[in-house]
């Protein structure tokens, strides 16, 4: 198995249909971030598609998935809403796309702008109908952490 970075291979990373892969080194450190985050495997659904396969799973022209800037992940053990707190602390991530979907998992992606968004039974919606803003550490007006 051929190793990309320490916790991601050529084959998770590669496309389902075709075994082609185009990878930005800087979405595989954003993955490690998360994955050391996390400190328990970041399953990878998938990541590069070529365009073709990309059109046949139903993803917009141009997604980021054709770049090499996007992946879909699941996180062993842990909630929609706990992943996506986990990826708003990868700044590529927090900096860049977070897709919600319906089938419990999380597309990141490090576009150069911040994108939001949630899939629900196929239709695109505002990602607040799937997860929440988490609550500021900081915010101390709540009284819920110590300062
Ligand atoms: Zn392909
Ligand atoms: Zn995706």
């Amino acid at each position: 198995m051929t190793k990309l970075s320490p916790h991601f291979s050529k084959a998770e990373m590669a496309c389902r249909c075709c075994g082609n892969l185009k990878i930005e080194d800087r979405l595989l450190s954003a993955l490690e971030t998360l994955r050391n985050l996390a400190g328990v495997p970041v399953i990878v659904h998938d990541a590069y598609r070529c365009p073709k396969h990309n059109e046949e799973v139903g993803g917009v022209a141009d997604s980021e998935h054709t770049q090499g800037l996007a992946a879909d992940v699941r996180i062993s053990g842990l909630s929609l809403q706990q992943m996506y707190e986990l990826a708003l602390q990868v700044p590529e991530f927090g900096n860049g796309g977070i897709g919600a979907y319906d089938g419990g998992f999380l597309h990141v992606d490090v576009r150069d702008h911040r994108s939001r968004w949630a899939r629900v039974r196929g239709q695109y919606v505002g990602i607040q109908h799937l997860v929440r803003e988490p609550v500021l550490l900081t915010d101390k007006a709540t009284g819920t952490y110590p300062v």
